[in-house]
């Protein structure tokens, strides 16, 4: 399984919530003025967040920066 990390630049962030709606199991809508990356256990990561994805979950996190409409999420690889 590839290593990823996920990041939200949390000024660009504007809470449209596109990718809360595409990916619930990592994005959040919590008490900050910016969206959340969480873990499987619903543990927040602030906004970086590392782990093993699998295929299905790397794909999900692409599609879900490629519709941030201020392209606030980075998903890299390694
Ligand atoms: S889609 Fe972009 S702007 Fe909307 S909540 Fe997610 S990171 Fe923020």
């Amino acid at each position: 399984m590839p290593r990823i990390t996920v990041k939200i630049d949390p000024s660009a962030c504007i809470l449209a919530a596109n990718c809360v709606g595409m990916e619930p199991q990592l994005f959040q809508i919590g008490e900050a003025s910016h969206v959340e990356l969480i873990d499987a256990n619903c543990v927040s990561h602030g906004t970086a967040y590392t782990f093993e994805a699998t295929g299905a979950e790397l794909e999900l996190a692409e599609e879900a920066a490629e519709s941030c409409p201020t392209r606030a999420i980075t998903v890299e690889r390694g």
